[in-house]
């Protein structure tokens, strides 16, 4: 920290807010008394760090935070120089009147992704396969902690978005179709902010949360467009009033129960069936914000609107910040535009169409989180953890994820688990590639192919396991003589929008990618990895793979994939969306009434060695114990029970998945995270009748 100011600031003024042996509350309010409007809008304010050179209007505008959007990184982009950084616009905040301190945000949506040689999670979507909140815990735990020793405090995540279209490009930073699981993995929360009373914010290893994008961002209608325009980001949600609350409110209603500090509305336009309004953009929405989100759910963190997310509700910029603010958004992301978005507040209070006391509101909401943060204290880096920054002990936390996030879906004559002896035959756009394994928000915004970050590619952790390994990218003479093929496919990196759609129909794998697997699949056993955000379309390719493995976004830990390729561990993940046949299916989502997909959602086999058996009787003792413990409260109890009924109806359902046996299986997956275990094991016996 720069020498000229101690660290630790008790009392320095003699004024009642820089004492914090006081309560919060009070500090906030004596702090707030003192300050004109211009130092109370500025607080509402939020700038793109690449916009203000060395940071003069921080002091000049009094803002009250900045923001490195995605890839907006420092040169060179290591620890020391974020922390340098984002000291040398603290000091700037210290020459206000009242030095109150920037609050500083980034997006770290899987690890602290935007600093080289950090730890990288799998993306969300692998996240909601591992089926382990205590594990969604620790990978936030890690991400906090690696965020803070850098000197940001504020991490725009966890996504929230139920994703019910994987046309939608953002459907990796969903942890699944169901807001039952979306609930589940939010312990992600506690992983970065601690406690829920917010008491650890001040930590060395804890960072502000964000739930976006508020609310709907999943549920977007797709519309293809002969003008290369896809309208499914940042486009319509159109839903009835039951299907937001069960849909897409309930993840907040939790996240609010867990304490999480602010909210980001999304760009997208919600429209509820029947109410008369139409589409109207979520920014401006006063009832959602105002009325469901502070009002009804309780919210007291503050709301940070997206990038320029108030630009783009109709109207000039002035109505444009008026109504964005009088909806209840407290401080306006406007990265490059901050000095329009001030005067324009300023104006409007001035005017009196935005009121002092709506004002006082929004900057209330932002210096509690502030204090909770103790920057007052400790405004400057702390970077005493940035030794764990990409460590072992935390890259051992990620490849457990990779490895609980592999969902297998087909493995005839037992081709997985491979073992060390066998002559295996590696190939695949992304068996060897870092950037592709670990997807968009990685190093930049769109993530990119290639090394970009150290890590383990999930060819060099094989190549560790494996006695006889040969390796050909595109799959050339893939000859006789290997036991097994490994043929690595998929996606390649994107952040918003519609995806890698260059690479041919948006679900559909790349000609490439089909030649390779067409090739090793014809020339011996083999098993396919599909390393992707979203589900890929296999349709009848998958008679000829015998093994195939959703691997997701894996992360920079190549290794935990290898784990559960070499039986290691077991496979344990489950399919967080809905597997489609073809894209004429799509949107198709647990509980539709014609629900016939490929595999349904929750599906995933097990390398387990013992997969139990037992038929109808079973399954019907199952169900009565599952009952039980349901009445009983004996959650780990009647999980186990279903566990145990699932394994036994995908012994026999197999691959040969019909709409008979898809839609009880995926309706007890529901139920199961619904805690309703004796309903679930009744739908498991269904499926297992139709199988
Ligand atoms: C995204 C947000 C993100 C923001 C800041 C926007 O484009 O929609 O999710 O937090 O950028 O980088």
């Amino acid at each position: 920290a720069p020498a000229e100011t101690p660290q630790v600031v008790i009392d320095a003024h003699g004024l009642p807010y820089l004492n914090s042996k006081l309560p919060v509350r009070k500090r906030v309010a004596d702090l707030l008394s003192r300050m004109s409007l211009a130092e109370r809008t500025g607080q509402m304010t939020q700038a793109e760090r690449g916009a203000v050179g060395t940071g003069a209007d921080i002091t000049a505008d009094d803002l009250g935070s900045l923001l490195s959007g995605g890839g907006s990184t420092p040169t060179p982009n290591t620890p020391a120089a974020w922390a340098k950084m984002i000291d040398s616009f603290q000091l700037r905040a210290r020459a206000t009147r009242f030095q109150i301190p920037l609050v500083y945000g980034v997006d770290a949506v899987h690890g602290h992704n935007n600093l080289v040689g950090a730890t990288v999670m799998p993306h969300n979507i692998g996240i909601g396969a591992t089926r382990d909140p205590a594990l969604a815990q620790r990978t936030g735990a890690v991400t906090a902690a690696e965020v803070r020793a850098t000197g940001i405090p504020w991490d725009f995540a966890p996504c929230l978005c139920v994703t019910r279209d994987e046309r939608w490009g953002r459907s990796y930073e969903s942890f699944g179709e169901d807001p039952a699981l979306v609930e589940s993995m939010e312990t992600v929360v506690q992983g970065l902010q601690g406690a829920r009373d917010g008491r650890d914010l001040k930590d060395d290893d804890k960072v502000l949360a964000t739930a976006k994008h508020f609310v709907g961002d999943g549920g977007t209608a797709y519309g293809s467009s002969t003008t290369g325009t896809y309208t499914i980001d940042q486009g319509v949600t159109t839903v009835t009033r039951q299907q937001l609350e069960a849909i897409h409110l309930a993840p907040y209603r939790t996240a609010v129960d867990r304490g999480v500090g602010t909210v980001m509305p999304s760009y997208s336009s919600l429209d509820i069936v029947g109410d008369g309004r139409g589409p109207v953009k979520m920014h401006a929405r006063a009832d959602m914000i105002n009325g469901v989100l502070k009002g009804k759910l309780g919210f007291d963190g503050f709301v940070i609107s997206d990038w320029n997310g108030i630009d783009q509700i109709p109207g000039d910029y002035a109505s444009d910040v008026r109504t964005s603010v009088n909806a209840g958004v407290d401080m306006v992301m406007a990265p490059y535009a901050y000095k329009d978005f001030h005067t324009a507040l300023v104006a409007e209070v001035r005017a009196g169409r935005v009121s002092e006391k709506r004002i006082d509101d929004a900057v209330s909401r932002i210096l509690t989180q502030k204090f909770k943060l103790g920057l007052f204290e400790k405004p400057y880096a702390d970077t005493s953890g940035a030794s764990k920054i990409g460590s072992a002990g935390h890259r051992a936390v990620a490849r457990q994820a990779a490895a609980e996030s592999q969902v297998l879906l087909k493995n005839s004559g037992g081709v997985l688990p491979l073992k060390k002896s066998q002559k295996v035959y590696v190939a695949g756009s992304n068996a060897d590639d870092i950037g592709n394994q670990s997807g968009g928000w990685t190093v930049t915004w769109q993530g990119s192919s290639g090394d970009i970050t150290p890590g383990t590619t999930i060819l060099e952790a094989m190549r560790r396991n494996s006695a006889q390994l040969t390796y050909s990218k595109d799959a050339s003479a893939p000859t006789a003589g290997h036991d097994v093929g490994v043929v690595v496919v998929g996606e390649t990196p994107y952040a918003e929008g519609v995806g890698d759609v260059g690479n041919g129909n948006d679900l559909e794998l790349s000609a490439a990618d089909r030649a390779a697997v067409d090739k090793v699949c014809a020339a011996m056993k083999c098993a396919v990895l599909i390393v992707s955000g979203r589900p890929q379309l296999i349709g009848d390719r998958l008679g000829g793979i015998d093994a195939l493995v959703a691997s997701w976004l894996p992360g920079t830990e190549g290794d935990g994939v290898a784990d559960v390729l070499y039986g290691r561990r077991a496979f344990t993940g489950r399919l967080p969306v809905t597997w489609p046949r073809s894209e004429a299916q799509l949107p198709i989502n647990v509980g539709d009434p014609a629900y016939d997909p490929q595999f349904p959602y929750g599906w995933g086999l097990t390398t387990l060695t013992k997969v139990p058996e037992g038929g109808v009787a079973t399954l019907t003792a199952l169900g009565a114990a599952a009952g039980a413990a349901e009445r009983a409260g004996a959650d780990d109890r009647g999980r186990a029970l279903v566990e145990k009924a699932r394994l036994i109806v995908q012994q026999k359902a197999g691959p040969r998945m019909t709409a008979a046996v898809a839609a009880p299986f995926a309706d007890a997956e529901h139920l199961l995270l619904t805690g309703r275990y004796g309903e679930a094991v009744r739908k498991l016996t269904q499926a297992y009748r139709a199988a």
